[in-house]
């Protein structure tokens, strides 16, 4: 790393102790910028590093709640509001025991630069909770919703920050906590969230727009090497939103999407995924992946395996952060593999991410690739401030037309910065690059 950055990459991670993924974020960001500085000295010396580092605002709150059982339980909610220079605080909310202030930050720190790279006038911001939703009622989950949203009504809006989903938080969640914050506020504001339902404000592909664009920004890359999905062997890990969104591209475009996981096991169905079984057991039953293996013949269930046991052409981690490290990719490169385009946050830990550039595989950031997501939120965004609604061809276009925008960003970048094929390395000088003109311009605030 350039020795400029390592000064102040020592700095940010001894003032956040014991933030291991938040480190992980930002040393894999430094560590591309270092060309940046060289031909920026101005970005050094108006410290956009260290003002990037440090969250402009970090709230962190009690979720009081009653179970079924009229026990009252305890969590704690989080929204960090990372940076506005492009605009509102915009990024999803995540609902899972792990959380906590390190995986929030994190997450939003990676927001920042993807945001960016979306080209859509939108900041970079994250939140969540230790709430577990797995074997909570729909009353139960409803009743934290509303607890959540008491506290948090008063850090958002439409033109301030501006939440949506991630793992935990889907339609549901969205629902209860877009009522509660109309109740409190007494305002209809639809842009104040974004993933809600399509009769009340919501934007058709949002829900599909993360799986969907993983797989549009894949093709791109493997258009640079003269291929596509079609006729290709993909495994996928995950098997929420995201996933079963991926897996349904990848086999439209011809792809054969061999295996699938959870947090219990995965499948390999070699007849290709069923993705109306899938979302029937995964989003309509809220069951576990091995129902799946049970309703359909020669599909197999390996219990507690990981999925990248399992050869392909390309790889989708579409399940959580650090779920691929450098064994699984040594493996899945051994396997014969071409592509991995990340459908999650940070899945691939920084030893795969050097396991794979070294074997000359296409890889594909979450910060470029999953930006699909959020990008479509900003077309809800677009849609609510205009009252309007636009078709599922229309949104699917501009959807297609920013991700085809993101991967020409990240290789023309990496292009003119002498490393082309990095896409590691255009992500993060594209995403910076923008956010530290506008830093720049906008003053030391
Ligand atoms: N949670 C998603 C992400 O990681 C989407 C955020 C949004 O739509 O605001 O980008």
């Amino acid at each position: 790393m350039d020795s400029r950055l390592e000064a102040i990459r020592d700095t940010v991670l001894a003032r956040n102790p014991g933030e291991a993924e938040f480190h992980q974020a930002v040393v894999e960001v430094f560590e591309s910028l270092g060309p940046v500085h060289d031909r920026h000295p101005e970005f050094l010396e108006a410290a956009i590093l260290e003002r990037l580092c440090e969250p402009e605002r970090q709230i962190i709150f009690r979720v009081p709640w009653t179970d079924d059982t009229g026990r009252v339980q305890i969590n704690r909610g989080f929204r960090v509001e990372f940076n506005s220079a492009l605009g509102p605080y915009k990024g999803g909310l995540r609902f899972h025991p792990s959380v906590y202030l390190g995986i929030v930050k994190f997450l939003g720190f990676e927001q920042i630069f993807k945001n960016a790279l979306t080209g859509m006038p939108i900041g970079g911001g994250k939140g969540g909770s230790d709430f577990d939703p797995r074997g909570r009622s729909d009353a139960e989950v409803m009743r934290f919703c509303q607890s959540f949203m008491t506290e948090l009504y008063r850090h958002i809006g439409e033109y301030t920050d501006v939440p949506a989903g991630d793992i935990g938080v889907g339609g549901r969640e969205i629902g209860y906590l877009f009522g509660q914050y109309k109740r409190i506020t007494n305002r209809y504001e639809s842009g104040v969230l974004t993933g809600k339902g399509i009769s009340w404000g919501g934007s058709l592909v949002r829900p599909e727009a993360t799986g969907f664009g993983t797989v549009i920004f894949t093709q791109e890359m493997l258009k640079t090497r003269g291929t596509s999905f079609d006729g290709k062997r993909v495994v996928v890990s995950g098997s929420g939103n995201v996933a079963i969104n991926a897996i349904a591209k990848a086999q439209a475009l011809g792809a054969t999407v061999v295996a699938c996981s959870d947090s219990s096991g995965y499948i390999v169905d070699e007849a290709g995924i069923d993705v109306g079984l899938l979302r029937q057991v995964k989003e309509v039953e809220r069951a576990r992946l091995k129902e799946y293996a049970a309703r359909r013949a020669g599909v197999s269930y390996v219990e507690g395996g990981s999925v990248w046991d399992v050869d392909a052409s390309v790889a989708l981690p579409c399940a959580t952060q650090n779920e691929l490290d450098g064994g699984a990719a040594a493996r899945l490169v051994r396997g014969g593999l071409l592509a991995v385009g990340e459908g999650a946050n940070m899945p691939s830990t920084r030893d795969a991410v050097a396991v794979f550039q070294e074997a000359g595989v296409l890889f594909g950031p979450g910060k470029a690739a999953n930006a699909g997501g959020v990008a479509t939120s900003a077309l809800e965004m677009q849609q609510n401030a205009s009252r309007d609604s636009w078709s599922f061809e229309h949104t699917e276009e501009r959807l297609t037309e920013i991700m085809v925008g993101i991967h020409h960003r990240c290789a023309s970048t990496a292009d003119e910065y002498g490393d082309p094929g990095n896409y590691v390395l255009g992500a993060n000088i594209g995403g910076f690059v923008k956010v530290a003109d506008a830093m720049l311009a906008q003053g030391l605030i």
